[in-house]
């Protein structure tokens, strides 16, 4: 087995590993990286016999588009759905990739390899690691994961029951680097998320990606426990019936306490009738549960929205001296730190975060999509690999001193195992 990391040992996003035998070659993602001062790759890079995706983060299956459309990618069934939902309301066609779906802990072979993929829990749902065996030889490649989300069962059930004899472990370390004033779990922002609703006298927002279901399952279950209803966007709805697939528990826009709002700037109406004959019965269900704007403004304080930064400007609409509106923040921080070039929206975002904004109050509410060291130590300490290799960090030379046992692979470098 040979293994080399085109892209990933030294930064977070990008990812892209090549393993090869003789005969089989595979590549494990192959993602657009986060930073422009990343080193392109070539073509020759993303050429193999298949394309592995651990789950639908651009850092990680970014490069989709420009990789031949022959080449068989495996992917789980509910992530590609959601590569193709972002793609709809982008108004791109569907990805045409060779798209070949797995099943978790299901293993399949790939030439003379044998692949496991693990269910991972992440802030993509739907996201796998992957144990790839070859002559007696074993890689686990962990993809991005955390053991604090609505799934933390998968982590525990990682670490009681680990892949065995692995090689090679390559474990992502996105942590390694990030100041961390995250909530511990998830738990923990659905609890901040309800005691602000629990008094409320105006709107809330919830800043969040549509994709963080475990986010939009926090905020339903908070505007339940407190009466009150998650309003979300034609898009996250969207989202949400893509788990219909796989999942009774997410909620869907059929459910109590949660309605859909139409926006008006974006067309969603026209959008919607024009692309009918693709979302069967879903535009008719979204119709029945739409919210007005009249409603909102009426009694704001009935509501939770979840908003994404490209809308902040509804917020301003809200700004209220005597019962302010609340923007809960409910993503990474790291976004709202001041760019090159960046938007309007993100500079307003940022002055409602320093108080700037009379009449809204900000709240930082989020659990990283990522595992702490503390969990990263006890992974290494389950599997137990030969070695073990850095990937997704920006602090590599950190893993020896806290795992031990690290094989430092530089990008480009081939490994023989
Ligand atoms: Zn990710």
């Amino acid at each position: 087995m040979k293994l080399t990391i085109h892209r990933g040992s030294n930064q977070i996003g990008g990812t892209c590993i090549r393993v090869s035998t003789k005969t089989t070659s595979i590549l494990l993602d192959a993602g657009l990286p986060l930073s422009e001062h990343s080193q392109p790759l070539t073509k020759t890079d993303v050429t193999a016999d298949a394309l592995l995706i651990s789950h639908s983060h651009q850092d990680h299956c970014g490069l989709l588009e420009i990789l031949p459309s022959s080449m068989p990618v495996y992917i789980g069934g509910v992530a590609r759905s959601l590569l193709d939902t972002t793609r709809l309301f982008l108004g791109k066609p569907n990805l045409a990739n060779a798209f070949r779906q797995f099943k978790a802990w299901q293993p399949f072979a790939i030439g003379d390899m044998l692949v496991t993929p693990y269910l991972m829990d992440h802030s993509a749902t739907d996201a796998y690691g992957f144990l790839v065996e070859v002559d007696g030889k074993r890689l686990f490649y962990t993809g991005d994961f955390r053991g604090h989300g609505r799934k933390s069962v998968l982590f525990d059930n990682l670490l009681t029951r680990p892949p065995t004899d692995v090689d090679l472990l390559l474990m992502e370390g996105t942590m390694l680097q990030r100041g961390n004033n995250d909530f511990p779990d998830e738990d923990a922002v659905e609890t901040a998320i309800s005691d602000v609703l629990k008094i409320q006298r105006n709107i809330s927002f919830l800043i969040s990606s549509s994709q963080n279901i475990d986010r939009i399952v926090s905020a339903y279950r908070a505007c339940k426990t407190n009466g009150k209803i998650l309003v979300i966007d034609l898009y996250s709805a969207w989202v949400l019936e893509q788990l219909r697939q796989v999942s009774q528990n997410t909620p869907t826009i059929d459910w109590a306490f949660i309605r859909v709002v139409f926006d008006k700037r974006k067309a969603d109406i026209l959008f919607a009738t024009a692309n009918r004959s693709l979302f069967g019965d879903f535009i008719g269900r979204a119709i029945s549960n739409r919210i007005k704007g009249e409603e909102l403004r009426k009694r704001p304080d009935k509501y939770l929205m979840l908003l994404k930064v490209s809308s902040v400007g509804l917020i301003s609409r809200f700004a209220n001296t005597d019962a302010p509106a609340t923007v809960i923040y409910s993503q990474w921080e790291g976004y709202l730190l001041p760019q090159p070039v960046e938007t309007k929206q993100t500079q307003s975002m940022r002055s409602i975060k320093t108080g700037d904004h009379a009449g809204v109050r900000y709240l930082y509410a989020h659990t990283s999509g990522h595992a702490p060291v503390k969990d990263l130590q006890l992974l290494v300490k389950a599997v137990k690999p030969r070695h073990l290799i850095p990937i997704h960090t920006e602090f590599p030379d950190q893993y020896e001193h806290l795992f031990g046992n690290c094989l430092m692979l530089q990008d480009g470098a081939e490994y023989k195992l």
